[in-house]
């Protein structure tokens, strides 16, 4: 397929979420930034791409508008792995993660779409074919509480998670009191995980992880910085055997061969790592490590819709990452949504993922 024509949306939807809008983010975090990627093929088909843009949307354009475009214009692309291998060596010089990787991810997972669509078949099944294995239809996912920062907001939402069905609830805090309020609201045998995003110091973690492990933690994720200091991470894990999950920032399958090693649970992130096409590489290393993938999939554009696609080919993503909030809209209202905890992928051609154009209007930047 040639790709004949490329264009870029910078998206700012808001959003609720019950919490202070401090936390997690630099700043007060109200909207989701998103950059979008529409290729067409000389044959008219159209295919959708997501590139990670939370607190770097105009970074992440440029980026994509710049350097990685002009090298996908015009091309002829039969594997879309193959054509991203030799794009991301041609880009090595500006970088092999981040803001490069965010944008070349936007490009990967849209010639993933048009891959299937090509061939009239979904993503997933094309992965399948791919990998020799049987699409599930059915996804168990997880709510991923935004840091709240308060016990008391802390056991509201953990407890509204529960009650809507969710049998895993991953909550962003760091502080051992709003951790325990998460626990008392969630108890055994509803998992309970607390994302500490490199928050504590080494010190802080060897006290706060016996706690994790009196609590029963499913999994700690990122505890200490950095999230790629795979032997701390390692001894972290076996001292206090509690699981350690980190990788959402890692780009490339390169990126999680030393932590693949050493933690239980991977977690690359489809718009990061480099789209489908490295997540699919991480699946195969965690695979033969004996481990497993916790997609990270805080977003709900194309790289939501690919996230489900990759979990329902790969037999090593275990949870569907769900970020508790509510957008103002959905740029696809078809976009399936968890209900009773599970998730079902449709059955469409490609991502299935056909945003609304009056939203991408509404909603531009
Ligand atoms: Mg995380």
């Amino acid at each position: 397929m040639r790709i004949a024509r490329a264009q870029t949306f910078e998206l700012r939807i808001p959003f609720t979420d019950g919490s202070s809008g401090l936390g997690l983010m630099p700043t007060a975090w109200t909207h989701l930034d998103m950059v979008l990627l529409r290729l067409e093929t000389e044959d008219g088909l159209v295919g959708w791409g997501d590139g990670f843009a939370y607190g770097c949307r105009s970074a992440t354009h440029a980026a994509l508008r710049d350097m990685v475009l002009p090298q996908v214009l015009g091309a002829e692309v039969t594997n879309p792995a193959e054509f991203m291998r030799t794009l991301q060596q041609r880009l090595h010089l500006q970088g092999r993660f981040g803001i490069t990787s965010f944008a070349l991810s936007a490009v990967d997972i849209a010639l993933w779409d048009l891959a299937a669509k090509a061939r009239d078949t979904s993503v997933a099944a094309l992965l399948c074919a791919q990998a020799g294995t049987t699409a599930r239809t059915r996804l168990p996912a997880y709510a991923s509480l935004v840091r709240y920062g308060d016990p008391a907001l802390v056991d509201r939402f953990t407890r509204k998670a529960c009650d809507e069905g969710y049998a895993c609830i991953k909550l962003h805090e760091i502080e051992l009191a709003a951790i325990e309020a998460g626990r008392a609201a969630a108890p055994a045998p509803i998992r309970l995980v607390t994302d500490v995003n490199c928050n504590w110091t080494p010190d802080q973690a060897e006290t706060l992880m016996v706690e994790m492990h009196r609590m029963g933690l499913y999994w700690v994720e990122e505890p200490i910085y950095p999230p790629d200091a795979a032997e701390a991470l390692g001894r972290l894990q076996s001292r206090h055997r509690v699981s350690i999950a980190s990788g959402e920032n890692a780009a490339t399958v390169e990126g999680f061969a030393a932590i693949a090693k050493t933690i239980d649970f991977l977690q690359p992130s489809v718009t990061k790592v480099g789209g489908i096409s490295e997540f699919v590489s991480v699946c195969e290393l965690a695979s033969a490590h004996g481990k497993r993938v916790m997609p990270h999939s805080p977003y709900f554009g194309p790289g939501y819709w690919a996230t489900a696609h990759l979990m329902a080919a790969r037999p090593e993503c275990e949870l569907f990452e769900m970020l508790y909030i509510e957008p103002q809209d959905w740029l696809d209202s078809r976009i399936p949504l968890p209900r009773h905890g599970e998730l079902s992928l449709p059955d469409g051609p490609g991502l299935g993922f056909e945003p609304d154009p009056a939203l991408l209007e509404r909603h531009a930047a």
